[in-house]
């Protein structure tokens, strides 16, 4: 076996451990003679297995009884439909924050439902900021204020979240499970789950109660989180063996400490990775100090002639998957959770190693 260092976007790179009991038990799961992803769904061994990771994330992010969350299908993408469905609520009118290529996707979404209000756009700048709270023009009357607290393109991360009188949405994609929220300060957080969570198909959704019933009446069931919430995410067939992994995954992270353990561990990573790339003049980030993501770090060769050349070689180092996305090209190194901090220590290596032989 020859595991590399992974530094993919999404679908990410998993914990070994959590990879490994998957495999220990995938023929036959706890001698029940069949394989977690054969089970009925109503089964009592599955809805053990889907309860248990309920409790467990609940436990890791804090998430009280007020909320419902939510074990869907249809990814990130389709909550951008979803959210303007299930919230509006009568209203014509949403909030939201554009700081990259997804929040762009999200207000392109939203706009077939409702009017958007684009409260703060850092478009301007390339996305390489976050704009100043005090410069953002809410709607008060608005339905909502959706933002997307880490764009993964564009390695620009929010450290705060906006405090204001709507429900609050974030599409936490890239950064849930990456350190501690408030969850309580939220209406409603949603993930792809194929960064942190675990495999793809998996889509994560937590809603706070009080915002359920409120759907329009054009919503797909299928869109409705009241249908879903009623069901236990089960009113038709959920993304049975991705709930699993998650599952496993969500014990990996009580493991190894909980939150605030893996947030040191991130913090670690990203600013060895950082300083780095800061120290040297070969390599830049463009995105400003404070709101540099702790997940994804983008980052540009002096001269884009090499970019090739630094791929291939990165890859015959055995580290994989470091181009940056094709909107804005260069480089990007993921750093998710289980991606060790070996790993970033032989990034930072392969990297000095680069710009000697070629700056
Ligand atoms: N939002 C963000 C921040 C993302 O990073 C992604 C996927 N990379 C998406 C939305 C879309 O997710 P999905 O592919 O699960 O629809």
């Amino acid at each position: 076996m020859n595991r590399l260092y992974n530094f993919c976007a999404g679908p990410a790179a998993l914990p070994e451990a959590v990879l490994l009991q998957a495999q220990n038990e995938f023929l036959d799961w706890q001698q029940k003679g069949l394989s977690v992803m054969e089970m009925s769904h109503r089964s009592g061994e599955f809805v053990g297995i889907a309860e248990a990771a309920e409790a467990d994330l609940r436990d890791i992010m804090g998430i009280s009884d007020d909320y419902a969350v939510l074990f869907l299908q249809g990814g990130a993408s389709q909550q951008f439909s979803a959210v303007p469905l299930n919230l509006l609520n009568g209203k014509s009118r949403a909030n939201y924050v554009n700081t990259g290529q997804w929040s762009k996707k999200a207000i392109k979404e939203a706009g077939r439902y409702c009017d958007v209000n684009v409260v703060a756009s850092s478009e301007d700048d390339n996305f390489s900021s976050i704009p100043a709270f005090d410069s953002w023009n809410i709607d008060k009357d608005a339905a909502y204020l959706h933002f997307t607290p880490n764009e993964t393109i564009g390695g620009v991360e929010f450290f705060w979240t906006p405090e204001v009188s709507m429900p609050v949405v974030a599409d936490m994609s890239s950064t849930i499970l990456s350190r501690p929220i408030e969850v309580d300060k939220f209406g409603v957080i949603y993930a792809g789950a194929q960064k942190n969570i675990g495999p793809s198909g998996l889509t994560i959704v937590i809603v706070r109660k009080d915002l359920l019933g409120n759907a329009s009446d054009m919503t797909p069931s299928m869109l409705n989180y009241q249908v879903h919430a009623d069901a236990g995410s089960m009113s038709n067939t959920p993304p049975a063996y991705g709930w699993y992994m998650a599952g496993l995954v969500f014990k990996w992270i009580k493991q190894i400490g909980g939150l605030t353990a893996i947030a040191e561990m991130n913090q670690r990573k990203a600013s060895k990775l950082y300083e780095f790339i800061d120290t040297n003049d070969f390599y830049a980030n463009p995105v400003e100090p404070v709101s540099r993501s702790s997940m994804n770090v983008p980052f540009m060769l002096a001269d884009d002639a090499l970019d090739k050349l630094f791929l291939k070689q990165s890859e015959e180092a055995g580290l994989l998957n470091l181009k940056g996305h094709r909107s804005v090209g260069g480089m990007r190194a993921s750093i998710y959770n289980a991606v060790s901090e070996a790993a970033v220590d032989a990034l930072v290596a392969f990297m000095a190693d680069f710009a000697k032989q070629n700056g």
